[in-house]
């Protein structure tokens, strides 16, 4: 069986493909020729991953899985959510991303904050989400160099030390891709 993982980060892939029954052959973007930007309009995560999933399902006819993940801050009212990759704007810097988030979170003591990754599934016509989420707090100032995206400012509910920080082999088994992508093995599994 054959199933269409909706990128084309091969250590994605790889990671997933590893976890995951021998007989399920995983695909990236590139094997199935999708090289146009796949719309992602919704203003939820989970209404993204859906979008994502839902399109490869209508035009290239595969069962499919995409995610989508964004950081939403408490005292942002969930921002930036579905923008996290382009907070800044359409240049998609990370680190223009985390200036802008400490900015807005200057001198504010409600540093609560949570990643969210949504799965979503088409499986002959049925569509499947799975959710992971990590809860943690925005740091008053950037610490390490590890990881990508907003991995420097959030340090993860009950450890001494930011993503940024922090080996990926633990950070993986923490973070709210890793639980959602444990959701998604475990169910391809059953
Ligand atoms: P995507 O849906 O996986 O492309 O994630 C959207 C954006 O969220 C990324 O561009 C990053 O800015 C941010 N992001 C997603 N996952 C992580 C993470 O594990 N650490 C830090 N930032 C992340």
């Amino acid at each position: 069986m054959q199933l269409v993982f909706a990128t084309n980060n091969h250590n994605k892939i790889k990671e997933v493909q590893n976890l995951i029954p021998k007989n399920i052959k995983l695909l990236s973007l590139e094997d199935i020729g999708c090289f146009e930007d796949i719309p992602e309009t919704q203003s939820t995560i989970k209404g993204n991953a859906i979008q994502k999933a839902e399109y490869l399902k209508t035009h290239y006819g595969y069962d499919c899985f995409a995610d989508d993940t964004g950081l939403e801050v408490e005292a942002l009212n969930g921002e930036p959510g579905v923008y996290s990759a382009r907070y800044a704007g359409e240049h998609k810097s990370s680190n223009d991303n985390m200036e802008k988030l400490l900015s807005n979170l200057k001198n504010n003591t409600n540093r609560k904050a949570q990643f969210k990754t949504v799965i979503a599934l088409y499986i002959k016509d049925k569509l499947y989400t799975f959710e992971g989420v990590c809860i943690g707090t925005i740091t008053e100032n950037k610490e390490g160099n590890k990881g990508f995206g907003y991995d420097p400012i959030f340090k993860p509910k009950g450890f001494d030390e930011t993503f940024g920080k922090m080996d990926l082999t633990i950070k993986n088994k923490i973070s709210h891709r890793g639980k959602a992508v444990q959701l998604l093995v475990n169910f391809l599994n059953s």
